[in-house]
């Protein structure tokens, strides 16, 4: 993890004023590496499909469920790193929005369930190795297993970030910015496309959900606020808007603008 300070809210050394979380899979890149890897390298997309039901239905839980794909994949992790640098690409918008960011002074923080390294490997691809040195990225780890190397067929396992029955809560991240007095709360927004992210859409000020992914249905559910995106471009011009004072998040989040 980039981020070194051990305070529970590193992402505030300085003074800002918004910070930018964001999912990594299906919401930074145009595909979900997990699912590309326990399609082609693992289970396959039908049995996939149906545990990913099992999941949705609260037959089982996503940690337990989301090992079990993981498991049957026993390409070493090098070679899966390898296919999904060749299949995996960029949000059309993202590069841009990324840079437009750091030059403003907005922190973007990953908040993934995926893992470390391959987004890391993947980042560096597709953004630039400079530019990935400082992203932090708050996900799950891989592992080698018992008296295997990573380098091993079958050799390595997730390794979960908490306790959670999501294996990561996203929301746990967020919450001591969330909680922060009102003079030093940042504005706090949040981009993602699926289920993982509502619990974590819950604490911020502004949602993007991706449009007509699962987050959308789950948002409308549940009457959460949100300003559906197709792509990192459309973002980048609500929030230059909104940095300008020319709309207010509320009014987004209202669907007012
Ligand atoms: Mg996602």
């Amino acid at each position: 993890m980039a981020i070194v300070d051990h305070s529970t809210t590193p992402a505030l050394k300085t003074n800002l004023k918004f910070i930018f979380f964001t999912d990594f899979d299906g919401t930074i890149t145009q595909q979900d590496s997990n699912d590309f890897m326990i399609e082609k390298f693992g289970i396959g997309p039908v049995v996939r499909k149906e545990m990913f039901q099992d999941i949705l239905f609260g037959r089982r839980t996503f940690r337990d469920g989301f090992k079990e794909m993981l498991d049957s994949i026993k390409l070493p992790l090098d070679k899966c790193i390898e296919a999904l640098l060749q299949n995996i690409t960029l949000d059309e918008g993202f590069k841009e929005f990324y840079s437009w960011a750091r030059e403003n002074n907005i922190p973007v923080v990953v908040l993934s369930g995926g893992m470390e390294p391959i987004i890391r490997a993947l980042l560096a691809h597709l953004l630039g190795e400079d530019e990935v040195k400082t992203l932090p990225i708050l996900s799950n780890d891989v592992a080698p297993r018992p008296g295997k190397t990573l380098k091993d067929e079958g050799g390595w396992e997730i390794v979960y970030r908490d306790d959670s029955s999501f294996g990561h809560d996203k929301a746990l991240e967020i919450r001591p910015y969330a909680n922060l007095p009102d003079d030093k709360r940042p504005v706090l927004f949040y981009a993602g496309d699926g289920v993982s992210d509502l619990s974590a859409a819950k604490e911020t000020d502004l949602l993007f959900a991706k449009a007509g992914r699962d987050l959308v249905v789950f948002c409308e559910n549940e009457k959460v606020p949100f300003k559906t995106f197709e792509n990192f471009s459309e973002i980048l011009d609500t929030l230059k808007n909104i940095v300008v004072g020319r709309i207010s998040v509320k009014d987004v989040a209202a669907g007012g603008a």
